[in-house]
């Protein structure tokens, strides 16, 4: 081969395969921006971010998502070419520093950072102080003039180091973390309280045992190797993508498992250099309640971790200005910085290191749902976001935060004041005491409303945070693990209750003379940080109580912002919103709320109230059509009744009435006693009752007599439900007030067009008899709804006789996915585990399978009916992403129950808002 050919190929490989980038430095040069959050995680295109706009950010560089991938495709290695080009990044932050990584008289350490697309504190892994070892710790003890400083972080170093990589960690729940053993045996040997009264000297003997500890541990030393702990290290952030705790929050917070973790390697700054030095956590407003006000807290002479982890309360960031006035102004210059820059509230992360001071990350902060709406509006008046920004920023669910219960007023001045903590999520909780996340969850498993009680959290503790009703730590700040949490989870969170004192082995908390148990009751309130003995009842929100005419507008601010998105919510929304109510008080709730419509009348909840229900069984039990004509007889006046209510309640919106539907034997009782009773009621004998019941009997209700198909056999049913129907309208129509109606009726589980035409013959037969009878006219409609697969896939066909359709999606989605609700809690653990849903489908729709007969449904029922009313009724209506889905599927309405009405208008403006930008 000649030397030219060789060049040639060499050439065209390069060609076609263009080399792919895996590495984007940050620092004098940056590659990445804000807006490759996908390729560089969101903390590593923030870091580039903040470097290229000027803020002191320490050098460094991102391996990309890509790789995370190609760790998972590939038997967790890595692309042939990332090797070199790390190592060339490393040289470039030795460059710009002129420090070297390895090097024994100016030593260049880095931290080794995770950073998804989408945060998850505390989830994954972080190494902090790589690139020390047994050499490079006297080079930095020199130039730094500090031994102290250097051999601490030397102890840090080998302590995550051994636990994150090496896997050195308590065995199971009852052991201590091993390094800490270590740490406290060598503490109390010394007679010493505070690691920070630790030498130089116990340092090093620190040191020494916490390697011994390595090496006894795994068999192998702790590495000398700069370059090989780097490599550890960049694995174990790969790694920690799947670990226990990460699958949970993605689980929680619908993250896929495909996006992965970059991993930011940054050079370090120390703010353990001395008491010129600090660390800290701040946000530009307070993320607990919204309010403009600079937020966070610090520790002087303390790194990384320290802050978060909730072992030494910190101080909050008010302080700063006396401990380090040149610094806070520092800090106050680059909070407004950032928030004009992201245009959003900021969580960032600071060091100061011997006065100087370094930004190490920013993003969006959480925040409460009360705050994301307060931020939202008052950003949007400070024009630093558009309305539809704004409308965009507020998670759909958070208005709900608006609209929970809260203290009452009267109780909970009567009630027993024990402590008080730090304020960090709002909202009144009360709840059996659980010292752990284990008893949390089982307490709540067992209907028991729980706050967990703990001295500090972590992040294992998250799925006993999420059964619990509150959280209450004695340490740790606003920024610690549990507030964090909770902000997120909508917690009530108070922490850092330095006057409370919990002791997990005697089971106690001790609040100065109250010593409470576990299962005791306590209260906590979010908002002002006070901590309660025993329970406090709850009362309306202000928003509700306004609602209701309880409380005036102008006394709330909750209820001024509320009103201010709902407003600019319906601007923009096309989707009209409707609501899932039976009787007239849940309409007229959901009226409040917004609703403009019923989307569902469930009529068989109208036939368990006192007598309703003897007539409903004897019409069960009836022989023949005379029997059952004569209990439907003295049913026809309730139900009647029933709906005169709903359509007042109305007051001229449309009503969806849904034929009976449920299969029959849910009426029926099930133990003998009752039995015996309702044969004596109906002056039968009991054997008949018996007798009946088992011929009633089906293997699979669900897939049985139920839906038209009642109808169909019983048409006597039909007719009783359209006449009450058809009544009531013409009452309410021809009452004083002249309210207008406007009846939709619904036919539920059709598959077959001809099920539905031979409904349609009893519905107008009736509705025709009814309106000459009282010579009134009453706009109707007649539809289906589409929770049978077959009906969508002839929704042309159905769509014939249909006038409107209603996806039933409970039902549409057990018989797509052949999956009853009421049976998935044998296997669905494992699912979940498995990443095989990633959402429950029962709560948020399944879009690329149950998803499609809805596309389809919607496309061949509109090419048979131009005009054709499309809506939705299953639960699905009330979440989110699904009514995102049905603005994009062009239904024209969502129907949800009533206190999710708020949380669909906002979700379907943004459905709007987002499908309409380009
Ligand atoms: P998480 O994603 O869990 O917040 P981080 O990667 O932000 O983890 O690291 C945790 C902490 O470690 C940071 O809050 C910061 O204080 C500290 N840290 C990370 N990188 C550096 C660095 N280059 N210099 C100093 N401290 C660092
Ligand atoms: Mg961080
Ligand atoms: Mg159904």
């Amino acid at each position: 081969m000649t030397r030219s050919s060789v060049k040639k190929t060499t050439k065209k490989t390069k060609a076609s395969t263009p080399k792919k980038q895996y590495v984007y430095a940050f620092g004098k040069k940056t590659d990445g921006n804000t807006t490759m959050r996908e390729l560089l995680g969101g903390k590593g295109a923030n870091l580039a971010e903040m470097a290229s706009i000027g803020l002191p950010v320490p050098p460094g560089f991102t391996v990309s998502t890509e790789v995370c991938g190609y760790y998972y495709d590939n038997d967790q290695s890595y692309p042939s070419s990332l090797l070199a080009t790390v190592k060339s990044a490393v040289v470039d932050i030795e460059n710009q520093l002129g420090k070297q990584f390895g090097g024994h008289s100016n030593p260049l350490l880095v931290s080794v950072r995770s950073g998804a697309r989408d945060s998850m504190p505390g989830m994954m892994d972080t190494i902090l102080n790589l690139g020390l070892n047994d050499k490079t710790v006297d080079g930095l003890a020199e130039i730094s003039k500090n031994p102290r400083f250097a051999w601490d972080c030397y102890r840090r170093f080998i302590q995550m180091y051994g636990d994150v990589v090496m896997g050195v960690q308590a065995k199971n729940d009852s052991e201590e973390d091993p390094f800490h053993a270590v740490l406290e045996k060598l503490k109390s040997s010394l007679r010493i309280e505070l690691d920070a009264d630790l030498s130089t000297e116990n340092l090093k003997e620190l040191v020494k045992r916490y390697k011994a500890l390595i090496t006894k541990r795994t068999k192998s030393a702790f590495p000398q190797d700069v370059m090989e702990q780097l490599w550890g290290a960049v694995g174990a952030v790969f790694g920690s993508w799947k670990n226990d705790r990460a699958i949970l929050y993605r689980q929680q917070y619908g993250i896929p498992a495909e996006w992965g973790t970059a991993v930011n390697i940054q050079a370090m700054v120390f703010g353990n250099a001395g008491n010129d030095s600090a660390t800290g956590v701040a946000f530009t407003r307070d993320p607990a309640t919204g309010e403009k006000v600079f937020y966070g807290e610090y520790l002087i002479n303390a790194q990384g971790e320290d802050v978060v982890a909730g072992v030494r309360t910190p101080n909050a960031i008010a302080n700063l200005e006396k401990e380090m006035p040149k610094s806070f102004k520092d800090l106050e210059k680059v909070r407004s910085r950032l928030e004009k820059h992201f245009k959003d509230m900021q969580d960032f992360e600071f060091t100061i290191e011997n006065g100087r001071l370094f930004i190490l990350q920013t993003r969006n902060g959480k925040r409460t749902g009360l705050a994301a709406v307060r931020i939202a509006v008052e950003m949007q008046k400070e024009r630093l976001m558009s309305q539809e920004t704004a409308l965009l920023k507020i998670p759909a669910e958070s208005i709900d935060s608006l609209l929970v219960p809260v203290f009452d007023p009267k109780s909970l001045k009567a009630a027993h004041k024990i402590g008080q903590g730090l304020p960090a999520g709002p909202g009144g909780a009360t709840g059996r005491i659980a010292f752990t996340a284990a008893k949390a969850e089982i307490e709540t498993r067992r209907g028991n409303k729980v706050v967990l009680c703990r001295t500090e959290t972590s992040p294992d503790d998250l799925k006993g945070m999420l059964h619990s009703q509150g959280i209450l730590t004695s340490r740790g700040g606003v920024s610690s693990h549990a507030a964090l949490v909770a902000r997120q989870l909508g917690k009530v969170c108070v922490c850092g209750a330095g006057d409370v004192v919990i002791n997990y082995e005697k089971g106690t908390l001790t609040a100065g003379k109250t010593v409470l148990k576990e299962g005791d009751y306590i209260s906590i309130d979010g908002s002002t940080g006070l901590i309660y003995a025993g329970m406090i009842e709850s009362t309306d929100s202000e928003v509700k109580r306004v609602l209701e005419g309880g409380m005036k507008p102008a006394n709330s601010y909750t209820y001024e912002l509320f009103q201010i998105v709902m407003k600019w919510a319906d601007k923009h929304r096309t989707l009209k919103i409707r609501t899932n109510a039976d009787t007239p008080a849940m309409a007229a709730q959901a009226v409040a709320f917004g609703a403009e419509g019923i989307g569902l009348c469930r009529t068989e909840h109208m036939f368990f109230d006192g007598d309703r229900i003897d007539y409903m069984r004897q019409m069960i039990l009836a022989v023949d059509e005379v029997q059952r004509r004569s209990a439907l007889r003295k049913l026809l006046p309730f139900q009647k009744k029933d709906f005169v209510g709903l359509f007042k309640a109305m007051n001229g919106r449309p009503v969806t009435i849904r034929l009976l539907d449920p299969p029959l034997h849910e009426f029926l009782p099930q133990d003998d006693a009752v039995r015996r009773q309702l044969a004596e009621k109906l002056g039968v004998p009991f054997d008949y009752v018996i007798d009946r019941i088992k011929a009633l009997h089906e293997e699979n209700p669900m897939l049985g007599c139920r839906g038209c198909r009642l109808g169909i056999l019983y048409p006597e049913i039909t007719e009783m439900q359209t006449r009450a129907i058809f009544e009531a309208a013409a009452q309410v129509l021809k009452g004083k007030k002249g309210i207008k109606v406007k009846p939709e009726i619904m036919i539920p589980l059709v598959g077959f067009r001809e099920e539905l035409a031979d409904q349609l013959k009893t519905v107008h037969r009736v509705a025709k008899e009814v309106m000459a009878n009282r010579k009134v006219r009453i706009e109707y409609l007649v539809g289906t709804m589409i929770e049978v697969p077959r009906a969508a896939i002839t929704a042309d066909e159905i769509a014939q006789e249909a006038d409107f359709f209603s996806f039933g999606t409970n039902d549409l989605t057990q018989m797509t996915l052949g999956l009853s609700r009421d049976d998935m809690g044998l296997f669905y653990d494992e699912y979940q585990r498995k990443e095989i849903y990633n959402k429950n489908p029962f709560a948020s729709l399944d879009q690329t399978g149950v998803g499609k007969l809805i596309d389809l449904a919607v496309d061949k029922g509109r090419r048979t009916k131009p005009t054709l009313k499309l809506g939705i009724c299953g639960e699905h209506a009330g979440d989110p992403s699904s009514i995102d889905f049905c603005h994009r599927a062009g239904l024209d309405y969502v129907s949800c129950s009533p206190p999710r009405v708020p949380i669909a208008r906002l979700a379907a403006a943004q459905a709007k808002l987002r499908n309409s930008k380009t």
